[in-house]
């Protein structure tokens, strides 16, 4: 399973303090920090802990199984994001 952003995130980075394995991106101060329209939860790395849905002022987090019908297609944009970043970052000119 995966926990996933959804919703209304206000990008205020209170997940990514609490998140024991870095799994929340991107962060401030990252290059797309700014354009990101939300934060974003690598699927790959969460372990599943519940500690950023606790510490989310908007809750905005959900687990994978009790998301809304209505965020379900947040699935696939968390997954995307890092799909998308990897590929950026191995095409990258360094
Ligand atoms: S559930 Fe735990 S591991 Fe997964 S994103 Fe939230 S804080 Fe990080
Ligand atoms: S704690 Fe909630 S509102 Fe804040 S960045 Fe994380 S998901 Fe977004």
């Amino acid at each position: 399973m995966t926990y996933i952003i959804a919703g209304s995130c206000i990008k205020d980075d209170s997940c990514i303090e609490v998140c024991p394995v870095d799994c929340i991106h991107p962060k401030p101060g990252d290059p797309d920090f700014e354009t990101a329209e939300q934060l974003y939860i690598d699927p790959e790395i969460c372990i599943d802990c519940d500690a950023c849905v606790e510490a989310c002022p908007v809750d905005a987090i959900f687990p994978e199984a009790l998301t809304p019908d209505k965020f379900e297609y947040a699935l696939e944009l968390n997954a995307e994001f890092f799909v998308e970043r990897s590929t950026a970052e191995r095409t990258a000119i360094p």
